[in-house]
């Protein structure tokens, strides 16, 4: 049986010393939603120079089963609102829970997503993505090169 291997991500850089600049103090949902790839949407992916596309094709070309979630990229900016953040993170763990149970998941993470008290988006998305897949199954993201690796995060195999 092939194995199944979850991908998808959530990706924004924030931007902390924006918030002097009106139109960057806080990325809006439409940002977020204006860039969503969802399920058979990622299906098609795997050409382009992206996470998200190597993703999609080295699950392929390994002989494994893809498990698209959905893929966001939105815009440098501010943080988001909380409000946002749920809603994008809750629509992937939806698709997550959904598709369990899965034998890894690959999440593209910007490494700097902050949202309104929450300081640490992409940290509070892979904890509660452990929470759905449990403690065994690989999970795996992959972060800009500046991003922030907090010193309370878990090391493997927490994440
Ligand atoms: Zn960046």
């Amino acid at each position: 049986m092939q194995a199944r291997i979850a991908v998808g991500g959530i990706e924004h850089e924030t931007c902390g010393i924006a918030a002097d600049s009106a139109e960057l103090a806080s990325t809006p949902l439409a940002e977020f939603e204006g860039k969503t790839r969802r399920g058979v949407e990622l299906e098609g992916l795997g050409q382009a120079n992206t996470i998200v596309d190597g993703f999609v094709k080295g699950v392929r070309e390994c002989g494994l089963q893809l498990v698209p979630l959905m893929w966001v990229d939105a815009i440098t900016g501010g943080p988001a609102s909380r409000a946002t953040f749920e809603t994008v993170t809750s629509e992937l763990l939806a698709r997550l829970r959904q598709a369990l149970p899965v034998d890894g998941v690959l999440l593209s993470l910007h490494g700097s997503f902050a949202a309104d008290g929450i300081d640490d988006a992409d940290g509070a998305i892979l904890a509660a993505v452990r929470v759905l897949v449990g403690r065994e199954c690989p999970v795996m993201a992959v972060h800009d090169l500046h991003c922030n690796l907090p010193a309370k995060w878990p090391r493997p195999p927490m994440f």
